[in-house]
């Protein structure tokens, strides 16, 4: 195969992989083994986004852009006409080794149309594995996609090989799912993250009793959905997230805006704009679930079914619930200090450390480098003066957005009269 071939498949390929934002690598400890090749274990591999905001810092390719499947928010959809291609399994063993001895990668994402059927496909992508840790002693970092519809055996295999597995939900709903991707069912999603998530826990188990009990899927699973390409709520979005975190032990739940690939009446328009900012807002709630003790339904409901693009979702809550604070910097537990718009998990830790010491007031939380110009409107200290005296929501809410850099101050300051 000539070098200019295998050029033409990579662009092709990785192009195709570009939409797939479920690569993140954070989590493994596999560690290099004598005289191995690669090392991911610690954090040792990072990551880096493209300018829309995707990640590359693995080799990032799919097998193939063949599918038997049409999904409608899909590039590699059957009914596309696009350019196709696949590569050998060795090609891609090959491709990775020479990419990572040059140091421009630190593992491989691999991911595939679906040729012939799940299994075919799940099969070939578990040998580009087997044979990078096998032959080519590799103990990089390895993120495979799982095929929706692989067999429980297949699944169980490529475990031993991936440092993470991922199957992408895509659409949120299964509403949504049959809509847009009627060739498949839920349960071809559900079934193999059930496979590793019981696969995980019982290789766990067994090494607790045999040292040498191989790890399986040490960085977890995660999946990916995409936003905006149906019309779900992000109420709808994030209690589905919710329901694989709880119930699929997700690692990570990864949300990717639709970036508009086709003519069709289900989708938004091509030339629409890719939901960016409603993406970061999905990821600051999704933090505020896992890291921050605030349970779903407080920040999204039915009466609040959507969460607010000009603010964050936690500056949205608390302007909805003044009656929660003023909350004492001196006195507040950590959950309570987590909720104070402003205030993140490191400047929480800053607090509690510093008030062992004194009843901190206001030059004391500059002192140890507080951002106060959100936490000032929600927080008492050792002062006498509180910023919030008697404002109103709204009110808050526009002096918060006059003050800040952000997008919307441009948007808000012509209504600044109203507020003051
Ligand atoms: S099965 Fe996967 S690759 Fe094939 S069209 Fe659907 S989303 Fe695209």
């Amino acid at each position: 195969m000539s070098f200019q071939r295998i050029k033409e498949k990579l662009n092709i390929l990785a192009d195709a992989a570009k939409y797939d934002v479920s690569c993140s690598s954070s989590g493994s400890n596999r560690a290099n083994t004598t005289k191995g090749l690669g090392d991911s274990s610690g954090m040792g591999i990072c990551h880096s986004y493209t300018e829309d905001g995707r990640c590359v810092s693995l080799l990032k390719i799919l097998l193939t852009n063949h599918c038997i499947f049409d999904c409608a928010y899909c590039v590699t959809r059957k009914s596309n006409d696009i350019k196709r291609a696949a590569f050998k399994i060795q090609e891609v063993v090959d491709l990775t080794i020479n990419f990572y001895r040059r140091n421009f990668i630190e593992g491989l994402f691999l991911s595939s149309g679906i040729f012939k059927n799940p299994d075919f496909t799940m099969e070939r992508l578990v040998a580009v594995a087997k044979k990078l840790r096998m032959e080519e002693n590799f103990n990089g970092y390895i993120h495979l996609k799982s095929i929706p519809g692989a067999s429980d055996e297949l699944m169980r295999e490529a475990g031993l090989w991936a440092d993470r597995l991922s199957v992408n939900i895509e659409v949120p709903t299964i509403a949504g799912l049959k809509l847009l991707a009627p060739d498949k069912r839920h349960e071809d999603f559900t079934k193999p993250m059930l496979k590793v998530k019981n696969e995980i826990i019982q290789y766990k188990e067994e090494k607790k009793v045999l040292k040498n009990t191989p790890k399986y899927a040490p960085a977890g699973q995660s999946t990916q959905m995409i936003i905006g390409a149906t019309g779900e709520t992000d109420k709808d979005i994030m209690y589905s997230a919710n329901h694989y975190y709880k119930n699929y032990n997700m690692k990570r739940v990864y949300y990717s805006g639709y970036v508009p690939v086709a003519e069709d009446s289900r989708l938004p328009a091509i030339g629409s704009q890719v939901p960016m900012l409603r993406e970061n807002r999905l990821y600051q709630t999704d933090w505020l679930l896992r890291f921050y003790g605030f349970s779903i339904h407080e920040i999204l409901n039915d009466s609040h079914p959507n969460l607010d693009i000009d603010i964050d979702p936690k500056l949205s809550w608390a302007l909805r619930n003044l009656k929660h604070f003023p909350v004492d910097i001196n006195t507040a537990d950590r959950q309570l200090l987590a909720r104070v718009p402003g205030l993140g998990m490191y400047s929480v830790e800053k607090i509690i450390k510093a008030r062992k010491f004194r009843k901190l007031n206001w030059e004391h939380l500059k002192k140890i480098g507080l951002a106060l110009n959100r936490a000032k409107y929600f927080i008492i200290c050792d002062s006498r003066s509180w910023e919030r005296h008697d404002l109103q929501a709204h009110q808050i809410k526009g002096r918060i957005l006059q003050n800040s850099q952000g997008k919307f101050r441009k948007n808000y300051s012509s209504q600044l009269s109203l507020f003051n």
